[in-house]
């Protein structure tokens, strides 16, 4: 049984991970041009195919503010999405919040990496007569401005991955902030542009105490796409994401950053040790185990 959410320390800032559930996406598409003969050594595809995935968001507590990096399918997330890619959610990210005595109007900031529906489903909910509205009453909303203009106009080959009319609100409620680029978000905390999954895909790095946390978001899923070629067949610019991985990945093995995925259920966070040219992933330890 995995808990609603682990945590590492970061200097003074806390790094939680918050489990907004779990799905099943087929395992080639997950992998792209590596062979099943090779990735299912690694995770062990279900009987369709598919692999087990987690639904990441990370919570971050500075002593001043309280950030959220991804919010997961959300409550509201589709009935036929829910069949199709087996969603489980229980309790879900709001859940997993109040588990820890935290409620929606206790987010100051909320950062997406990127607006594909599985990273930003709790953005916002339905009202009862069907109006969209932030969920997080007082938050203001981070994402970078050419990945929200790609999310309430999606192209044709991007029409399924985005919800527009659930974010849309989000652009009338002034409490987005757009980003052209890396930004300091507050002090210590950097989004950091990783074009590849989508042109404007981020993730957020958090400096404190000696000690560097980097969320890669959807640039490196699982511990199982740390190798070069392990990508997405979702990602529009694969050879961006191939690049933007090995130089950021090389980084974070030199400097001993503690790293956190958006998809791995039983790793969410670790550092990588260098030997040759092999990069190798060891879990962090929770502070039950420091
Ligand atoms: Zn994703």
């Amino acid at each position: 049984m995995i808990p609603p959410y682990d945590r590492v320390a970061i200097g003074d800032i806390e790094v939680i991970r918050l489990l907004d559930g779990t799905f099943r996406v087929d395992g080639g598409a997950m992998f792209g041009v590596v062979p099943r003969t090779l990735w299912a050594r690694r995770v062990v595809p279900d009987r369709e195919n598919r692999i087990l995935l987690a639904l990441n968001c990370f919570l971050i507590r500075t002593p001043e503010t309280t950030f959220l990096l991804d919010t997961g399918v959300g409550p509201d997330v589709d009935r036929r999405f829910v069949d199709f890619y087996s969603v489980e959610r229980d309790p879900g990210l709001f859940g997993a919040l109040a588990e820890l005595r935290l409620g929606p109007e206790d987010i100051d900031i909320v950062v997406n990496s990127h607006l594909h529906f599985d990273h930003c489903g709790g953005n916002t909910l339905r009202t009862a007569e069907g109006r969209w509205v932030p969920a997080f009453p007082k938050a203001r909303y981070v994402v970078q401005r050419g990945e929200w203009e790609q999310a309430l106009h999606p192209v044709e080959r991007d029409k399924p991955s985005y919800l527009p009319a659930r974010l849309k609100p989000l652009g009338e409620s002034k409490t987005l902030s757009l980003l052209d680029g890396d930004a300091l978000v507050a002090p210590g905390i950097e989004a950091v542009l990783i074009p590849g999954h989508t042109a404007f895909h981020q993730g957020v790095k958090v400096v404190s105490g000696g000690r560097t946390f980097f969320y890669l978001g959807d640039s490196v899923p699982t511990v199982a796409h740390i190798d070069l070629p392990y990508i997405m067949s979702y990602d529009l610019y694969p050879v961006d994401t191939f690049n933007n991985k090995k130089a950021l990945l090389a980084r974070a093995a030199e400097e001993g950053w503690i790293l956190a995925f958006s998809h791995d259920l039983g790793h969410p966070f670790g550092t990588l040790q260098r030997s040759g040219k092999r990069l190798d992933f060891v879990p962090a330890a929770g502070p039950e185990n420091d």
